[in-house]
């Protein structure tokens, strides 16, 4: 079955990024941080917080980029925040650190409450689903299971599987190859302007960006949404007669 998004081309796929766009990561975050406070008790959670955000940022496209493996960087994020925010982290204990972090973190992986009722609207007109995430191959796999969707994606492509990371071109062709859909009738949805939708579009899919914090957006862009609910009505809409 094909369907018409206003203005593009029919598309026969849909495929997703993974974290803050189906899984409420900023709530897995604070998860995994008050489980690290209960470590260093003094410590103001908002200072916390943005230091994690800011390790993050810093140290994860190191490990996307091939630069540090996985374990190297949990441990460069954790010797980031220690120093950032002056928490006693033992130089050595990084990675066990990091477990603790890891535990509430997972403790938190949820989905967005828009999530469900858009993939079921999808799946109702036979749509194909698919799913692209920067990350590591175990960890991004364990997430969509624990959110409930092992089985719902007919493909599933993490950056480490082929070692290409979003917005690389070759990651949104490859996920669109597995799907049997050519890329310029696949759709992608992500929660960054840059690495999600326009990365996709740059490899010739429909890229739309999921701006859920309601950042400014600037004109002649990508198609943009503010909640997944939006999702189905815009691709499903009835053709445009001409
Ligand atoms: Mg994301």
């Amino acid at each position: 079955m094909t369907h018409q998004i206003p203005g593009a081309a029919p598309f026969g796929a849909v495929l997703f990024d993974l974290d803050d766009t189906l899984l409420d990561g900023s709530a897995a975050m604070a998860a995994g941080l008050s489980r690290l406070l209960t470590r260093c008790p003094g410590l103001d959670p908002a200072r916390a917080r943005a230091a994690w955000h800011e390790a993050d940022e810093e140290h994860y496209p190191r490990y996307l980029s091939g630069e540090l493996t996985f374990d190297e960087h949990r441990a460069a994020r954790m010797r980031a925040w220690a120093a950032s925010t002056g928490a006693a982290v033992p130089p050595g204990d990084e990675l066990e650190w990091f477990a603790a972090y890891r535990e509430g973190y997972q403790s938190g992986w949820a989905a967005f409450p828009d999530v469900g009722p858009c993939l079921a609207a999808l799946r109702r007109e036979n749509v194909k689903l698919g799913l692209i995430t920067n990350g590591d191959s175990v960890q991004q796999r364990a997430k969509v299971a624990a959110l409930g969707l092992a089985g719902t994606f007919a493909a599933v492509v993490a950056s480490a599987d082929i070692g290409i990371a979003k917005p690389d071109p070759r990651i949104f062709r490859h996920a669109a190859g597995l799907l049997g859909v050519e890329p310029e009738r696949c759709v992608y949805v992500g929660d960054r302007a840059d690495t999600d939708a326009r990365g996709a579009a740059a490899a010739g899919l429909t890229g739309i960006w999921l701006n859920r914090g309601g950042l400014p957006v600037p004109d002649g862009g990508v198609p943009v949404i503010a909640t997944l609910a939006e999702l189905p009505r815009a691709l499903l809409a009835p053709p445009v007669k001409r």
